[in-house]
């Protein structure tokens, strides 16, 4: 049966005569998963225009923080029910495996819950009365919220963007990558059933056309953004040029990883070839710059190297359960890939390790897990973000020279240090200029701290309490005592 692909709007899936589609194919058989409409202005303006209504005269600003509550917890115990329908089009959709998949639905119903907790948490200000004048600062939802998600963890993008600013009172329009269209749609009803009204959630299908559309549109009043940081820009330009919406920017990342000679070594290789592979790399945290001191190098790239070369076998079918690692997302990604491993080869003056090359013997877009040693520093490897199953590595001496590659980047969004002195993980940790830091292993976003980047990997944060805060704003209220 096809999956369902009408966009949904007012607690119901609306038809629409869209002239445009898109049809999503397999990118480990190419065979067809389904098609999407695209949402034009009208669709756009329409879900605009509900989640408005429900905004300004639905039952949505007469539901007490308790009620909110409700029905956040309501909707994670139901998301959990479809767990598996939705790493089933997420293997079909962008080749993820269904085990990594129903994890990514965990984190989900973990920020679903973590915000539902939030809804009676948030307290406001009062100051002593002064000069004859009484100072409240109470926050207040935005209103109609919209999310721009990228491809490669939509049920993520269903918990960061949409738990928090529902939690705080806002109504959203949400807007997956064309890539990856299908799980807000299958989740789509457990919002009406558990208890959200019309229009308070509304999801819309659509490549970048439509994401432009909300972007620039004039009754939006915040963005939040997650893709690559060119698109970004973009957003950013067009909440500009509109209404000055505000906008939160989750970009990309070429984050760090320093090995020093006292690490557990067992533990970095794990984390440097395991972790750093886990979704094929197609994540914005990974940490494809690794940085190892001199005295312990030839034994860990040697190693690494193994790991690598062993993980090959890992990359299977992602519909099968035992499956750890997945094709590339579509044809688009792999060639984006092959030609940065490309350019590895032909100009990066660096030294191919391992891989660098398709996987023989599959069908789908499978990429060897490759490893390049001592790029020039101006490589396009080097320096620009892959997204794929592509690490460099470089050496250094002391801590200096480790902190000052570690942050020699355009980006800063994530990076791990691997010592064993606690004292040198805190004292390198402050000086990484990155949104997180993990100490002897690659730092897993959780719902309850704040993930997000500096430099040019964007702005705003989402998660932990800064993840509702991004959602509200204060507003100030004074009293004349005298009166
Ligand atoms: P893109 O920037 O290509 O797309 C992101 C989203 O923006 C998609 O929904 C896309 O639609 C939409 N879009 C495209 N053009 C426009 C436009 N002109 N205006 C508004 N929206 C538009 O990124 P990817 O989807 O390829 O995702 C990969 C990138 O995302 C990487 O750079 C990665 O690092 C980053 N990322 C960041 C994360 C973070 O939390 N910091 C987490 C995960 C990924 P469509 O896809 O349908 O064209």
């Amino acid at each position: 049966m096809a999956p369902e692909s009408r966009h949904w709007i007012n607690n119901e899936f609306v038809e629409s005569d869209a002239k445009e589609t898109i049809t999503l194919h397999s990118p480990y058989d190419e065979s067809v998963v389904g098609t999407v409409p695209v949402a034009d202005e009208q669709v756009v303006d329409s879900a605009v225009a509900a989640a408005r209504k429900a905004f300004e005269t639905g039952p949505w600003p007469t539901f007490t923080a308790a009620q909110r509550a409700q029905c956040l917890l309501k909707f994670a115990d139901l998301i959990q029910t479809k767990a598996d329908e939705i790493a089933q089009i997420e293997a079909e959709s962008i080749g993820q495996p269904v085990a990594f998949a129903k994890m990514i639905v965990g984190a989900c119903v973990a920020t679903y819950r973590y915000y539902a907790g939030w809804t009676d948490k948030v307290a406001g200000e009062s100051y002593k009365e002064e000069d004859g004048t009484y100072r409240i600062v109470q926050y207040e939802p935005f209103g109609v919220c919209a999310g721009i998600a990228a491809w490669n963890a939509t049920a993520l993008y269903l918990g960061w963007k949409m738990a928090p600013a529902l939690a705080a009172g806002n109504t959203f329009v949400f807007k997956s990558s064309e890539k990856a269209p299908f799980t807000p749609l299958i989740v789509a009803e457990l919002y009406k059933e558990a208890g959200f009204p019309p229009g308070v959630v509304n999801f819309v299908s659509g490549g970048g056309s439509t994401g432009q559309l909300l972007s620039a549109h004039m009754d939006i009043d915040k963005i939040s953004f997650t893709g690559s940081g060119i698109t970004g820009r973009k957003v950013q330009d067009a909440a500009a040029k509109s209404n000055l919406k505000k906008v939160t920017l989750e970009l990309g990342g070429k984050s760090p990883a320093v090995v020093f000679e006292d690490a557990n070594i067992e533990n970095a290789i794990s984390q440097n070839s395991q972790m750093f592979l886990m979704n094929t790399s197609q994540v914005c945290a990974a940490t494809s710059r690794v940085f190892v001191q001199k005295s312990i190098a030839d034994k860990f790239i040697e190693a690494l190297k193994g790991a690598f070369k062993g993980a090959e076998g890992a990359f299977q079918n992602p519909k099968e359960p035992t499956t750890m690692l997945g094709p590339l997302a579509d044809k688009l990604q792999y060639d984006r890939v092959m030609s940065f491993i490309q350019s590895g080869k032909s100009e990066s003056g660096a030294e191919l390790l391992v891989g660098g090359d398709k996987i023989e013997g599959q069908k789908g877009f499978f990429v060897q897990p490759t490893i390049f040693l001592n790029p020039k520093e101006d490589a396009k490897i080097y320096r620009e973000e892959i997204f794929g199953p592509v690490l460099n590595i470089k050496t250094f001496e002391t801590e200096e020279e480790a902190i000052k590659l570690a942050n020699d980047t355009a980006y800063g969004l994530a990076s791990a240090v691997y010592t064993a002195s606690v004292s040198r993980a805190l004292r390198v940790a402050s000086k990484i200029r990155a949104g997180t830091v993990g100490v002897n292993a690659v730092a897993f976003p959780s719902a309850i701290t704040p993930f997000g980047g500096y430099k040019q990997s964007g702005y705003g944060r989402e998660l932990g309490k800064a993840g509702i805060m991004a959602y509200l704003q204060e507003k100030t209220i004074s009293i004349n005592m005298a009166v």
